[in-house]
């Protein structure tokens, strides 16, 4: 299963290959928080729907709920992806390199079992990963000084 998502997302990226924007735009908004080398190779696409792994097999292990509901943005390794309308929410831009950080602090398939296992235990609204993330954009938003952010998210993890 997750070698059929790992494939799924890297088909998904590729597709979207041309429709990507680097993160680098974001470098005055984000020059106290991210380093441009990581804003550089991180990417975002605005879409109407997002993309997302619909298989029968992962509704039929209660992913469902997951799957239907409709989010703001999602993250798949080095590329997010966000819905037409919130392309302007800094904040969300922000939340989501979280995500792209945590991608690559735990690797592919660790980020996609450990991401599943939450959602199973906790629901989307208390995964650690996702609470992670909002607490950074909060942060993030109250303008707080996070000079270490990057190690802080590895540490955490
Ligand atoms: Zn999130």
């Amino acid at each position: 299963m997750l070698n059929k998502i790992q494939e799924w997302i890297n088909r998904t990226i590729e597709t979207y290959d041309n429709d990507r924007i680097s993160c680098i735009c974001f470098e005055k908004d984000f020059e106290d928080y991210y380093p441009s080398d990581f804003l550089q190779e991180s990417y975002f696409v605005v879409v109407n729907k997002l993309p997302k792994p619909d298989f029968q097999e992962l509704r039929d292990a209660g992913f469902g709920g997951f799957l239907d509901r409709e989010f703001e943005g999602i993250t798949y390794k080095n590329t997010y992806f966000i819905t037409a309308g919130y392309e302007r929410r800094i904040s969300l831009h922000f939340h989501e390199l979280v995500h792209v950080m945590q991608w690559k602090s735990l690797g592919t398939q660790q980020f996609i079992a450990r991401y599943m296992q939450e959602i199973k235990l906790h629901g989307y609204d208390n995964a650690p990963l996702e609470l992670m993330a909002y607490e950074y954009e909060k942060r993030f938003e109250q303008n707080e000084d996070l000079p270490n952010l990057l190690n802080d998210i590895e540490m955490k993890i």
